[in-house]
């Protein structure tokens, strides 16, 4: 039987999900002005209604996607367009779905700024921000270390020069008690298999101003922002999945954060020179760790060998640069970063899976230093 510490990288579906995404697996388009429409509408109205009481939106400002790195894109470029400036800020350790996004920003025009960050990981110097800028994007905790950023310190700084801010928050919401309006960002993008929900189902939150322009075209769903048929089993399967998220919030991050620590304590008493790059305030689920001298490819290739699947953590891992760009912006160095392991829990966490991966790491770890790196 295998053990699943992946659930950063996605989350099995609850089947409150699986449930409503069979109900409404047949519902037709919610644009039909007849009465199959207005069924599959009504079903998309309480499904978005439900997404912006559990995250502090007012229902217009949801927005049905399909996927984070869609909604990432739509916000950030959408942002762009609308603005005056051509300033982007962000930071060094987003995701892809940031990165790769405000880089194709680069090449129209974009003037992009990276703000700086600590051996932490988290932005340490805000000064950029004194400037207006088009957007400033930030993620609300990373996906590889699982650190909380300071959100409210760069929301509160890009807001007095008049900067639209958008948060990644694919890694939170489900995970941390999430309020739109109280925390002041323009855009925010969720996704759904984080949580639980469906692959292929994301969320972006958008305030009526500004709002993003359009970066797709087509009939105008979605305020336009985001045109295409709406996936109405997907969305009701999303709405599920992130009430009963939500619901058990609290008891579920004293629960999986304890299983966590028990698994950074196990490891550091049999493994010598362990580096641990996740560091409080974090997601309560994330543990990412260095084994020096191993390669993290050789650790994961063992540890699902011995029944554990778990991940480098890093989303450019395969290829020539095995290090990732998170850690080698917090200042690890290459070798340390190259032997990186992410173990990430979740919802279907249990002891067994702490205890199955702490019977095995010693000799993991001995034999991927022994297996030595690729050079
Ligand atoms: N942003 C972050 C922080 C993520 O962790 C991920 C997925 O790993 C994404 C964006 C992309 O989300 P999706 O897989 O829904 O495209």
């Amino acid at each position: 039987m295998s053990r699943f510490l992946d659930h950063a990288a996605t989350s099995p579906m609850r089947q409150v999900a699986v449930e409503a995404w069979i109900e409404h697996a047949g519902k037709l388009n919610p644009g039909g002005q007849y009465s199959a429409g207005r069924k599959a509408r009504s079903v998309l109205d309480d499904a978005r209604e439900l997404i912006a009481s559990l995250l502090g939106a007012d229902p217009v400002e949801v927005i049905f996607t399909a996927s984070g790195t869609e909604s990432d894109n739509l916000a950030i470029r959408g942002l762009y367009e609308a603005g005056s400036s051509n300033r982007v800020i962000s930071t060094p350790v987003e995701h892809p779905a940031v990165l790769e996004t405000i880089k194709s920003l680069g090449l129209i025009g974009a003037d992009i700024e990276l703000l700086p960050v600590g051996s932490d990981g988290r932005v340490d110097d805000y000064e950029p921000l004194a400037k207006p800028a088009a957007l400033a994007t930030c993620m609300w905790a990373n996906n590889e270390t699982g650190a909380i950023m300071p959100l409210h310190e760069i929301i509160e700084r890009a807001s007095a020069s008049g900067t639209p801010v958008h948060v990644d928050a694919v890694q939170a919401v489900g995970h941390l008690p999430v309020d739109f309006h109280q925390l002041g960002a323009t855009t925010l993008a969720a996704s759904a298999h984080k949580f639980g929900g469906p692959r292929g189902s994301g969320l972006l939150l958008a305030r009526r101003s500004p709002a993003p322009a359009a970066v797709l075209h087509g009939g105008g769903q979605e305020r336009g922002i985001r045109p295409g048929t709406i996936d109405v089993a997907g969305a009701a399967a999303t709405a599920a999945a992130l009430a009963e998220a939500v619901g058990e919030l609290e008891a579920e991050q004293l629960r999986i954060a304890q299983l966590r620590d028990d698994l950074l304590a196990g490891i550091v008493a049999q493994v010598d020179n362990v580096l641990v790059h996740t560091t409080q305030p974090a997601l309560p689920g994330h543990l990412h760790l260095s084994f020096p001298g191993a390669e993290g490819d050789s650790l994961i290739m063992l540890l699902d060998h011995a029944g554990i699947e778990a991940s480098t953590g890093s989303a450019c891992a395969s290829g020539v640069n095995r290090a990732s760009h998170v850690l080698l912006a917090a200042g690890v160095s290459e070798h340390d970063a190259r032997g990186a392991v992410r173990f990430t829990l979740g919802r279907t966490s249990t002891r067994a899976d702490v205890d199955a991966v702490l019977a095995v790491i010693a000799e993991v770890a001995t034999r991927a230093r022994l297996a030595g790196m690729a050079g």
